[in-house]
């Protein structure tokens, strides 16, 4: 008996005749399926689906519990062409053998855990390296994008909820060999597949993944084998960021000693008896009446107890008039060392992405809710500790101060720690991101993560994400400037 399915990957017709079939305990040896272009296909008699359905005999109930249904969604997306008989001999033997499914050394489920298997990297890998370029703009103002990829099975569908709720508020087209995936308008088509050629070659945004990958590669941290299991090389051809692979790795263990001898150390004992006993007398800071004076006072705060182990202040820099104030946490290691804020990594990434928001770090004042460095030793290593909410609000004052003197339109804070320090209170991101909240002062501000939460996130695609949500939320920061 031969059952006709509609295409290569009709999930629900295979469900709906297997039920049937199952129904009527026909052996999977009396059946065959076959989909359209099949070799079968050939010599097809009329569809049995429907004789299955003229012929029912009895009403024996078809027992299909809803993991092996989402699995068998899944490998119906494998190219084996006997997948369809194989997924309708587990259910047919799941009715006399209920234990099936926990025998794991079963043939059939050694097939079918693979092959689930095969499809979830497949569909990890498309949302992984799925690249966008630009390709216009509609009528109505949202940008339209477009991307090339080769998945290795019929995964279009299963791929296509993830880039429908992640990239919401775009219209975009994904383009396979095999099927289309529209965004469009908010609504999700499929369609025909395409070629290569047909999707532009690059665009401006190409830079941004090069700059973003190079800014997360860590050359300690270099495992050839899995990075390349990780990112296949198949994929590398339609990775903007691919062509600085091979110079990372030449570099990495250059780099890697470069770090090592530049690595932070614990400031000799010495150096905080010296610079006692360089420190100004304690300025009389309530009477500071100019930023300058400000910083000068800042540098004898004995507010709280972060100045004892800290090397030294790390003040706000940046015009003294600047229309943008960003607030970050506290230091780090290597503005502790230097004295300078944001300079290291979530510095060099904050950058980048203030320039992707069409800000510039020239014209920003940038600061921390808390002017010292608070961090645990680890034998050398001092190892960043956050600051409590009694440093927060003990460092408050100096803020509070850097505002009045400064006078910024826009206030950005970046992180939880910088929003509790201006907004007096414990918020949560979700609660306030995307808002322009008045300050009592006048400014507006706008809460966003801080740049270093994109460093730790665990994987690629949930990092870039996250950088593009923080870059839409300073761009929203640099919109308010412009409407004032
Ligand atoms: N993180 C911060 O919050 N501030 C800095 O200055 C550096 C890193």
């Amino acid at each position: 008996m031969k059952i006709e399915l509609a295409s290569e990957i009709d999930f629900k017709g295979w469900r709906d005749a297997a039920r049937e079939a199952c129904r009527r305990d026909i052996r999977p040896d009396e059946l065959q399926w076959s989909t359209p272009g099949s070799e079968e296909d050939l010599f097809a008699p009329p569809p049995s689906s429907a004789r299955l359905k003229q012929n029912r005999e009895d009403d024996r109930k078809v027992v299909a519990p809803k993991p092996f249904l989402q699995a068998a969604e899944r490998v119906v997306c494998l190219r084996e062409p006997e997948r369809f008989s194989l997924l309708y001999r587990i259910l047919w033997r799941y009715q006399k053998e209920r234990r099936l499914f926990q025998n794991a050394a079963d043939p059939d489920m050694v097939w079918l855990n693979s092959g689930e298997k095969l499809i979830r990297r497949d569909v990890h890998k498309m949302h992984a390296f799925v690249r966008f370029r630009k390709a216009g703009e509609t009528p109505n103002d949202r940008e339209q994008f477009v991307s090339w990829f080769e998945p290795t099975y019929r995964i279009e569908r299963l791929a296509a909820p993830f880039f429908q709720k992640r990239f919401a508020n775009m219209d975009w087209v994904i383009v396979t060999p095999e099927a289309s995936i529209h965004w469009q308008d908010n609504k999700l088509t499929f369609g025909e597949g395409g070629r290569r050629e047909d999707v532009p070659a690059a665009d401006a945004l190409e830079d941004h993944w090069r700059t973003y990958f190079a800014s997360i590669f860590n050359p300690a941290r270099l495992k050839i084998q899995a990075m390349t299991s990780e990112m296949p090389k198949k994929y590398w051809k339609n990775l903007p960021e691919a062509d600085l692979i091979p110079d990372l790795i030449r570099s990495a263990h250059a780099r890697e000693r470069a770090m090592a001898e530049t690595a932070p150390t614990l400031p000799s004992p010495l150096s905080k008896t010296l610079s006692e006993r360089q420190a100004p007398e304690l300025e009389a800071f309530e009477e500071a009446t100019d930023l300058i004076a400000l910083k000068k006072a800042l540098r004898t705060c004995r507010r709280c107890e972060l100045a004892d182990c800290a090397s030294q202040t790390v003040c706000g820099e940046g015009p003294a008039q600047a229309r943008v104030m960003l607030v970050g946490e506290q230091p780090g290691d290597q503005e502790d060392i230097e004295g300078k804020p944001f300079i290291g990594p979530a510095g060099h990434l904050l950058n980048d992405c203030l320039e992707k928001a069409g800000l510039s770090r020239d014209d920003i004042y940038i600061t921390n809710a808390v002017k010292h460095f608070r961090f645990e030793a680890r034998g050398k290593r001092r190892i960043h500790k956050p600051p409590s909410v009694g440093h927060v609000d003990a460092c408050r004052w100096w803020v509070s101060k850097e505002i009045e003197f400064v006078r910024p339109d826009v206030i950005i804070a970046l992180g939880l720690t910088a929003a509790r320090s201006l907004l007096h209170q414990n918020v949560r991101l979700g609660d306030v991101r995307g808002q322009a909240i008045s300050l009592p002062q006048g400014q507006t501000l706008v809460v966003t993560c801080h740049p270093s939460s994109l460093l730790r996130q665990p994987d690629a695609e949930t990092r870039l994400a996250e950088t593009e949500a923080f870059i839409r939320d300073l761009s929203q920061a640099a919109d308010f400037l412009a409407r004032d």
